[in-house]
Parts: structure tokens; C-alpha cells; sequence
């Protein structure tokens, strides 16, 4: 078999330019400019020139230009699918359910939602003495949004957070993850096509020190998804300009197995949920825990299902005529011309890190049940997908976020003991609960430390437009989509209008006996725990207010 050629890990790096691969098959797909940060200072100036316009356009006219940018993208579905499986390696099949139909909700969600959340809101009043006052609050949008993002869902995490900021009035500029820059300019490519000011979204591209000269420019706003280490970074960043952030960060998300769970579903669910994007998911199921009763079944059927998985190319298996050697590898692993279930890692520094946790595990007495090793026939990015039973967590692989195509699984024996397993981390994105019983599953639900507990599903709370996306702990601050998304990209403003103009106001100067007479009074009127005291406060604040009007 012919050799394929060995990959640089990283993009790259020639002066000004740099290269992005096709993880599958290493071919160079472009090369973009590593842009200097004076260049992403002026992009952030030309932003903030446009913001104050976008602001004042009606919001139906900004849900207008995001409604056109949906009906490009659900035409032009087939093409950007493509660009997003090129670059990150994903089978396109991923990329139309998790990257373009989330996007397209997320404008339905949108266009329904945001004109009833830019409505000033009305603020009422409890306490008698301020319902002489009329309250509003307002929504205003930040300025200029810095986005920073990943490369495994290259396309879904910068629109949604792009959309959702456009649509609440803010510019955006985005720095997506160097490895998969492309899918972002389709995102850039498509809003201008549909009529908006180029100024309003701009896409920088470079590495690492892009993002940190974007922090450094004059944004309002940052919304960062990536790795702890790096939010941590710009967190500090950050920090040292009082710049508001959101953090979406990494997850080690625990899936519980019940008793009573159908053991086919909850395998299914399994299965998909660790190998889905080769495992490459921030909700991916990283720490499968299954109740003794049920283990050896759930095993075997995880076995048997992922011995089933496809692996290989996705796009360029069935479209590029040049990658000779993919389609003969590809053919020998007995799928050709087929849609694959994983495809490569996104590059080979990530595959080491995947290795290492499975050899620790393995080395400290995991039973290793599939896969295991790497997958180079198919080219220097692959991992077979791997199940490794009886793991505890004295191993790396349950305590770090492994970010790879792994299912490890340990059986417990109580429900207070697959809780206490659940939370024993140091990250709390999501988690899962598998059960026969919905209201057993709601309860235990209760007692997880995450952001969002799915029952009976994994994964899938992300294309749910409605639900706050984001975790605790380590895995972040903030959240995306839905309400709390919506409210990042806004900061309130409280408008306090006096319905008696013409009034003083009983709290300004003039301070003396009749005035603590006065406010002591009052506070027995509010607060006093007996109805006489509270009367008897009324009348000699009544009377202490007289007496002060009459001097
Ligand atoms: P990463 O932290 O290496 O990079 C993320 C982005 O930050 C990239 O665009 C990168 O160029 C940029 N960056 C690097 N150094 C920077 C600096 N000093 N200042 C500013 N920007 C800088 O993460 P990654 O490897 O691209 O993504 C994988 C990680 O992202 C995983 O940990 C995963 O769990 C996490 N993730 C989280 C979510 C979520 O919603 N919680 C979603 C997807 C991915």
C-alpha cells in the first residue's frame, strides 16, 4: 500500500500566510493571511464606525437581512456542508445535523424572539413610596463583539453567537480556530450576500496571537469557546481591561445508566454520543457509568455497535478524483462509496493526547474491549474507536478531557453512587441520566453539577435553539442561545422616570429629627412584624412628613 505522506500538526506558518489541511487527507485546502494585530485594530475600528447605524436600523430590518442570510444557507446547504467536512474532517451527514441545521433554527429562534426581547420592559414597583416612579428597562447592545472560536464545529458556534449578536445590534469580529477558518468566511460570504454592511462581521484569521490582539483592540465584548488553558488565558486578558466574557470551555460529561434503561437505547445513545465528531464534542460522552446490573449486557452491545461504525473520508472519498490513495484505503476498509459514522481526528498532536489517556487507563487496569490505537492505513489523523471497561477514577482518562473517539464505562452499584461519580470532576457541561422512569430521571437530574442534564438523550440539547448552552465549574461562565444567550450580547439599562415632577422628593436634604421620625416611621409601616406597629408607624410618618413640608 502506497504511503500517505506524514502531516504537519499545526497550519502552516509562511510569513503572512497560513496553510489549512483536509485532516483526512492532508491536502492543503487554501491558505489565508496570518493578519497583524494592527490589521485586526482597524477591523475592530471599522466595526465600531458601523455598530452605531446597525444599532438604529429597525430590529424587523436586521431580522430581514438574517432571515435572507438562512434562506442562502438552506440553498447553498450541500456546498457549505462540504466546506465544513473538508476542513474539520467531520462526514457531511454531521455536518447538516449538527453545524447547518442549528444554524438555521437559531434564525427561526431569532426572528420569533427578538423583537419581544428588545421591547423596553416595564419594571414594577414594590414599594409604595417608588411607585410614584415609572420603570423601564432597556437592552442596548455592547459595541463590538469579539468572537474567538474552535475548529470541531467550525460553522454552528461562530454563526450562532454571530447571528445572535447581529441581531441585538452589536458588530462582530471573529477569529475562528486557525485549523478551519474557511467554514467562518462562508458564514462572512453568506450575510453579505444577503445585504449586510461588510463592516458589521468581519472574520480575522491567524493563530493564537489573533485572538490575543483581538482582546487587546477596542471590542466590548468577548464570547470565547475553546480549551481551559486558553480561557484561561483570556480571561486574564480579559481582566485587566474589566472586558465582559463569556467562557465556553471544555466538559468531561458523565452519562448514567439506570437499571430499568432500555439497554439498546442507552448503548445506541452511547456509542454515539463518545464517537460522534471522533469524539470531538465539548458534550461528548466522555464517562459512562452503568448500573452493575445491566453492565455485561451494555457492554456487549456497545461492542457489537461500534464494530458496525464506519470510519474514512467523508468528502473527499466521494468527490476528489486526486486523493487516489484515500478511495483505495477506503475500499479496503470495506466502505466505498459510502457515508462515513467517524472520520480523523483534527490533527495528530490531538491523537497523542487521545493514546496517552487509553495507555493509562489500560496500564492501570482498564480492560481494553475495542480499538485502542491509531488508524494509519487511513492516515495519520485516525483512531479506531475505542471501549474501555472497568475504569475508575485513579485514571487520567476520567479526570482530563480526552477529546477523542473513547468510551470508557464502569458500573456502580447505588444511584448516590453514580451521583457522587457524576460530579467527582473538576468541569460541569452537561451530563446524562438513561432511565425507564422520566420523573426518576428529572430527580437525579436535580443532583448533577452541570449546565444541562439530558434524559434519555445525549448531545442533542445544542440544536435545541431555546436552551441556554454553557456549564459550570471549569467549563465556563455564561451561556449561548436561547434567553441567557440573547442577554450576553445586551447590557441593561434602567430608566427611571418620576410620575410627580413637580414633587421633592421626601429623601433629599433636610435631614434633622422630623426626618429620622419620618424614615423610622415608614420602615415600622413596611416591615413591622405587628399590624398596630405598622399603623402606628404609618401615622407618625404621616405626621413627621407634615410637620417637615410646614418648616
Ligand atoms: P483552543 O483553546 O486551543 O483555541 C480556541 C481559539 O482560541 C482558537 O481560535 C485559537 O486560535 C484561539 N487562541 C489561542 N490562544 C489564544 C490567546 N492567547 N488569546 C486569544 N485567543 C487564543 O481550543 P481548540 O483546541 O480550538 O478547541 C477545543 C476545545 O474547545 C475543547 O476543550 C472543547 O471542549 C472546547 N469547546 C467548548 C465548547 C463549549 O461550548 N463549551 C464548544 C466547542 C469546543
Amino acid at each position: 500500500m502506497p504511503a500517505i505522506p506524514q502531516p504537519e500538526i499545526a497550519p502552516i506558518q509562511s510569513g503572512s500566510q497560513f496553510a489549512v489541511h483536509n485532516p483526512a487527507t492532508q491536502e492543503i485546502i487554501g491558505a489565508l493571511p496570518n493578519l497583524t494585530a494592527n490589521q485586526i485594530t482597524d477591523a475592530v475600528s471599522k466595526a465600531n464606525a458601523a455598530q452605531s447605524r446597525w444599532a438604529a436600523t429597525p430590529v424587523r430590518e436586521r431580522l430581514r437581512i438574517l432571515t435572507r442570510f438562512a434562506e442562502l444557507l438552506c440553498d447553498q446547504k450541500d456546498a457549505v456542508a462540504s466546506v465544513i467536512s473538508r476542513e474539520a474532517g467531520k462526514p457531511e451527514a454531521e455536518a447538516l445535523s449538527t453545524e447547518i441545521l442549528v444554524v438555521l433554527d437559531t434564525v427561526k429562534y431569532l426572528a420569533n424572539h427578538v423583537p419581544a426581547f428588545l421591547k423596553p420592559e416595564t419594571i414594577a414597583h414594590g414599594n409604595p413610596i417608588m411607585k410614584l416612579k415609572a420603570g423601564k428597562l432597556l437592552r442596548e447592545p455592547y459595541g463590538v463583539v469579539g468572537i474567538i472560536s474552535p475548529w470541531n464545529y467550525p460553522f454552528s458556534l461562530p454563526s450562532v453567537q454571530t447571528l445572535t449578536a447581529l441581531a441585538t445590534g452589536n458588530a462582530i469580529v471573529l477569529k475562528p480556530s486557525e485549523f478551519t477558518p474557511f467554514s467562518s468566511l462562508e458564514l462572512e460570504k453568506l450575510l453579505r450576500a444577503a445585504g449586510l454592511d461588510p463592516d458589521l462581521l468581519q472574520v480575522v484569521t491567524g493563530d493564537g496571537a489573533a485572538g490575543a490582539a483581538l482582546l487587546a483592540a477596542k471590542i466590548q465584548k468577548v464570547v470565547f469557546t475553546g480549551s481551559v488553558a486558553t480561557g484561561k488565558r483570556v480571561a486574564q486578558a480579559a481582566a485587566a481591561r474589566l472586558l465582559p466574557v463569556v467562557l465556553e470551555l471544555g466538559g468531561k460529561d458523565p452519562m448514567i445508566v439506570l437499571e430499568d434503561a432500555d439497554i439498546d437505547v442507552a448503548s445506541s445513545a452511547a456509542v454515539w454520543g463518545a464517537f460522534m465528531n471522533a469524539g470531538q464534542t465539548c458534550l461528548s460522552v466522555e464517562r459512562c457509568y452503568v448500573h452493575e446490573s445491566i453492565y455485561p449486557k451494555f457492554l456487549e452491545a456497545c461492542v457489537t455497535k461500534t464494530g458496525k461504525l464506519r470510519i474514512g473520508h467523508s468528502h473527499p472519498l466521494r468527490r476528489d478524483q486526486s486523493s487516489e490513495n484515500a478511495l483505495n484505503v477506503a475500499q479496503r476498509m470495506g466502505h466505498p462509496e459510502q457515508e462515513i459514522d467517524i472520520g480523523p481526528m483534527i490533527h495528530e498532536r490531538q491523537l497523542r493526547i487521545v493514546q496517552s489517556h487509553v495507555d493509562d487507563a489500560v496500564t492501570r487496569g482498564a480492560r481494553l474491549l475495542a480499538g485502542g490505537k491509531p488508524l494509519p492505513k487511513l492516515g495519520p489523523s485516525f483512531f479506531a474507536p475505542t471501549i474501555l471497561a472497568d475504569v475508575d477514577h485513579s485514571m487520567t482518562i476520567m479526570r482530563e478531557e480526552t477529546f477523542g473517539p473513547v468510551l470508557p464505562i464502569c458500573s456502580f452499584k447505588t444511584e448516590d453512587e453514580a451521583v457522587e461519580l457524576a460530579n467527582d470532576s473538576e468541569f460541569g457541561l452537561a451530563a446524562s441520566i438513561f432511565t425507564g422512569n422520566r420523573k426518576r430521571g428529572e430527580a437525579l437530574a436535580r443532583r448533577i453539577d452541570a449546565g444541562t442534564v439530558m434524559v434519555n438523550d445525549v448531545i442533542a440539547c445544542f440544536g435545541i435553539s431555546e436552551a441556554p448552552h454553557g456549564g459550570v465549574k471549569a467549563s465556563g461562565i455564561g451561556r449561548t442561545h436561547g434567553r441567557f444567550g440573547l442577554e450576553e450580547m445586551v447590557w441593561p439599562k434602567y430608566v427611571d422616570s418620576d410620575r410627580l415632577p413637580r414633587m421633592k422628593k421626601l429623601w433629599w436634604y433636610g435631614y434633622g429629627p422630623a426626618f429620622a421620625q419620618q424614615m423610622g416611621g415608614f420602615i415600622e409601616l413596611l416591615f413591622a412584624k405587628k399590624l398596630i406597629n405598622r399603623l402606628r408607624g404609618g401615622v407618625k410618618s404621616t405626621k413627621s412628613y407634615l410637620r417637615r413640608r410646614l418648616l
